[in-house]
């Protein structure tokens, strides 16, 4: 005979090691992304080779990444599958500050510093959802 009380108490504590052990292997906040451009200078222009997989390890998509480093260079350039140009000089220096930013402010979570983040839209706003601590920030539409 089974005591329901026992197999009741039992299943309770189950579900709270499992969410502890959900929380240990989702707790990500330490994690570190490394980004490492590899940076051409092409005549008058500066082309990011592994743009797309930069992107990727930020999780988000290169579209974005593209228009915040137009924005924020005040040069223009063109994205093409992998490869990023951006019209005029950039040095090494100032592409690494720039990816700098855009991760302190785009994939960043400013309550833990998780990086396991999303966009979301909502109407014209921008907001930033952690899936480490569900924290979720205001961030400018780029
Ligand atoms: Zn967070």
């Amino acid at each position: 005979m089974v005591d329901i009380s026992t197999k009741d108490a039992y299943m309770k504590m189950l579900e709270r090691v499992m969410a502890e052990v959900r929380n240990i292997s989702g707790k990500s906040g330490d994690r570190v992304l490394e980004l490492r451009p590899s940076i051409m200078q092409t005549g008058k222009n500066t082309v990011i080779t592994n743009f797309g997989h930069l992107a990727e390890t930020l999780n988000r998509d290169p579209e974005h990444l593209a228009r915040f480093i137009f924005k924020e260079s005040g040069k223009a350039g063109v994205l093409e599958g992998e490869r990023l140009t951006i019209q005029g000089k950039l040095s090494n220096e100032e592409i690494k500050r720039l990816l700098e930013i855009y991760m302190k402010e785009f994939v960043k979570c400013p309550v833990c510093g998780g990086v396991d983040t999303r966009i979301e839209a909502e109407k014209r706003f921008r907001f930033l959802q952690c899936d480490v601590c569900g924290a979720k920030s205001s961030i400018r539409k780029i």
